[in-house]
């Protein structure tokens, strides 16, 4: 087993990774920017390292002075949680070189899934079902993406291949601002992600948003953990996660499931991961595969009972996958609602000083956050401030708990979307049943 982790991230995700090593009984050391030393995780932990300035370029983007914490420290592994530089293969590659040990997937699997074009092919080759789409990068040859187009049927959407956080990506509904869009969306890729590759998808236009939770240990044993709705989103931001994802055929669900956990056997795998799928007319098409723990994966844990975290760092550390798929059940319904310190109408970001926080309990709750009264959330990075999560018998059940610890949370001196959280949590169309992905936009722009 790993002796010493290093947490490469912050906030709540941060504190997860914390208490996972404690109990596993692996010391941990925190690193952190100028202004997170009041972090809970960095108080918390054996160490703590200031790494530099608040600017994530010059702090948790820092690889040289993450590595040289690493080696100040003594840590052996690194968690690098979701973000930053979770999917950073050159990261990665740089830990490994290092003579460290990097808690996530073989520096080839991230390569692979880093980039949407080569992660669609290699999901095609492992018989997983993808989005009708250009089958590779666009060229330069105006007939030929045209062509293309003709061929998907419009709407389509243009994709950058080593996009992520739902930028890089814009829908053409017709012929005449086809390549206009392809030229921009090449400009915006390169501007953002330093690569100009883009891609051709069918723009599906009612889908749902599932996906599902892989174990595996890049030595033949993979399992899954079931799948999640993530439909509920913003600006391709989830805001409302849920699992299992509900009134899906058994069928269509077991076998998609199965193709999964076949992928990770194909590829080697080694860790946690997720397969994004959009789900519309009974049919899955995958988008894309991160190969990182997810914001979301508490509900998976609390329906299936497996800690995700800790099944990291026992693969990570070389041991063999401990739990078979017949050890896993799901259990009840969880929900996630991610608590971010913005403008529930406006969605501008709040930061400031956290005057007074009470948080809800009782059975079946569960929240992650870093926050405390009198903590002072950063205007440096992003708006998660805390994950109220829910568990109980059915989905309804779950609504209705979900709802209760919603009135019950103050969270003072600061603005959060808490309010567009209990706006949600009682829409009689989002209680009844799945939305599509589309549901929130539409339903805010009333
Ligand atoms: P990112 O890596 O930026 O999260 P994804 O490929 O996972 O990008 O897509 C993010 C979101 O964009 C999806 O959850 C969905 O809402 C929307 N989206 C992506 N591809 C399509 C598509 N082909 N049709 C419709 N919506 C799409």
């Amino acid at each position: 087993m790993l002796s010493k982790v290093l947490i490469a991230n912050r906030g709540e995700i941060a504190l997860r990774i914390l208490r996972a090593c404690k109990e596993l009984n692996i010391k941990t050391v925190a690193i952190h920017s100028k202004v997170d030393s009041e972090l809970k995780h960095v108080k918390l932990a054996d160490q703590a390292i200031c790494i530099g300035p608040d600017s994530p370029q010059q702090s948790y983007l820092n690889i040289p002075a993450i590595i040289s914490a690493m080696e100040v420290s003594g840590a052996d592994a690194v968690h690098p949680g979701y973000g930053f530089l979770a999917e950073n293969e050159s990261f990665a590659e740089q830990v490994e070189n290092s003579g460290f040990i990097f808690v996530g997937p073989s520096i080839k699997n991230i390569s692979t899934m880093g980039n949407k074009v080569t992660a669609i092919n290699a999901m095609r080759e492992s018989g997983v079902p993808t989005v009708p789409g250009s089958n590779g990068p666009l060229n330069n040859n105006e007939d030929s993406i045209k062509n293309a187009a003709k061929r998907i049927g419009y709407p389509v959407i243009i994709k950058a291949a080593s996009g992520g956080g739902g930028r890089g990506m814009k829908v053409v509904t017709d012929e005449e601002s086809l390549i206009d869009s392809v030229k921009i969306t090449k400009t915006e890729a390169k501007n953002s992600f330093g690569d100009d590759t883009v891609y051709m998808e069918k723009f599906l236009q009612n889908p749902r948003h599932v996906e599902v939770q892989v174990l595996s240990d890049g030595k033949g044993n993979a399992i899954h953990l079931g799948d999640r709705d993530c439909s509920l989103q913003r600006r391709h931001q989830k805001v409302i996660e849920e699992a299992p994802a509900s009134n899906i055929p058994e069928e269509s669900r077991s076998k998609i499931l199965q193709s999964c956990v076949d992928a990770c056997i194909d590829m080697s795998y080694k860790g946690a991961g997720t397969f994004e799928f959009l789900y519309e007319d009974g049919h899955f098409y995958f988008i894309e595969m991160n190969t990182r723990v997810q914001v979301e994966h508490p509900v998976s844990e609390m329906v299936t009972g497996v800690d995700i975290i800790k099944e990291q760092i026992k693969i990570a550390s070389g041991e063999n996958l401990s739990l078979k798929q017949s050890d896993i059940s799901i259990q009840g319904h969880s929900i996630e609602c991610r608590i971010n310190a913005e403008d529930s109408e406006t969605f501008l970001p709040s930061p400031g000083k956290i005057d007074s926080y009470h948080p809800p309990g009782g059975p079946g709750i569960r929240i992650d956050t870093h926050i405390y009264a009198g903590y002072t959330v950063p205007p440096n990075y992003d708006s998660l401030i805390a994950k109220l999560i829910v568990h109980d018998n059915s989905r309804e059940a779950a609504m209705i708990r979900m709802k209760s610890a919603l009135d019950e949370m103050v969270i003072g001196g600061i603005k959060t979307n808490l309010a567009l959280h209990e706006k949600l949590i009682t829409d009689e169309t989002f209680i009844k049943k799945p939305v599509s992905i589309h549901y929130l936009e539409a339903k805010l722009k009333k």
